[in-house]
């Protein structure tokens, strides 16, 4: 592996990762020792879940984080920066900590990806209030298709998922986005999935289809855009056809009125 490949997944900050809808999105990754998360999606780019897991704890020291941001934001401009990486962010019992330390040091916006199983902990509230926006996935509209897709810890359901949702919309006052990932089984599930939107009501909605293959490993480097450029085994995933992607869009924006955005 060449030097600057070594460097990158060496921190716990990665990027800045090219979005055409936030320009640069500086990376921190709270997680970075392992792939962490409540889920196990058929379609992650970290390949299975090596600790599937909803017990949240210090994995990287806030120590290391800003260092690490330090470093990484001083020779790479960007826009806004996103928990995000390898697992579900808010697993990381001192997000809310790294949130102020960043905020010490930078006037940027704060995002964070997150799988919304987490949001019934005030814990995890208070940290997520301190930022400008928050993308939940949602990727089903019933249970049996959120099993079949997210695979979550025992005891997770779409409910507990939809009830925080609620929960942080009592107290969030930033942008709530809903982040689906469309896959067959979805589509399969629209009317429920629609129906779930209009309950959640989110600012805005951003509906994807899977572009990079499943890895048959974890490797740190797939928490960014880079996999195209690792020569890993990878099985292609099956995404849904050019004509079901274009009636699932006509449906979420005609039956909810919602802001929707896509990949399609
Ligand atoms: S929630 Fe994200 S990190 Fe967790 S398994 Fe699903 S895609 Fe992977």
């Amino acid at each position: 592996m060449d030097k600057e490949k070594q460097f990158t997944i060496s921190r716990a900050v990665y990027g800045p990762v090219k979005s055409w809808r936030f320009g640069s999105s500086l990376g921190i990754d709270l997680l970075f020792v392992d792939s962490i998360c409540s889920f196990n999606c058929i379609y992650c780019q970290l390949g299975n879940i090596e600790q599937h897991t909803d017990k949240r704890k210090v994995y990287v020291a806030t120590k290391k984080v800003i260092q690490d941001f330090k470093v990484v934001s001083q020779s790479n401009p960007f826009d806004i920066i996103t928990y995000s990486g390898n697992g579900e962010p808010t697993l990381a019992s001192n997000l809310k900590e790294v949130i102020i330390s960043l905020k010490a040091l930078t006037s940027v916006p704060q995002s964070i990806l997150t799988n919304g199983t987490t949001l019934l902990n005030p814990d995890v509230i208070d940290a997520l209030c301190l930022l400008d926006k928050v993308s939940v996935k949602i990727d089903a509209g019933s249970e049996a298709a959120f099993k079949r897709i997210n695979r979550p810890v025992k005891g997770c359901t779409l409910q507990s998922v939809v009830d925080g949702i609620d929960n942080l919309k009592q107290r969030f006052s930033g942008e709530l986005e809903v982040q689906s990932m469309f896959s067959n089984v979805t589509v399969a599930d629209l009317d429920n999935y629609i129906a779930l939107l209009n309950k959640i009501k989110p600012d805005k909605v951003q509906l994807n289809t899977p572009t990079r293959p499943y890895p048959s490993e974890w490797h740190r480097e797939n928490r960014g855009n880079h996999l195209q450029e690792y020569d890993y085994p990878v099985s292609a995933l099956k995404i849904i056809s050019q004509k079901n992607a274009e009636k699932v869009l006509k449906a979420v924006c005609e039956k909810t009125g919602l802001d929707v955005q896509s990949n399609f």
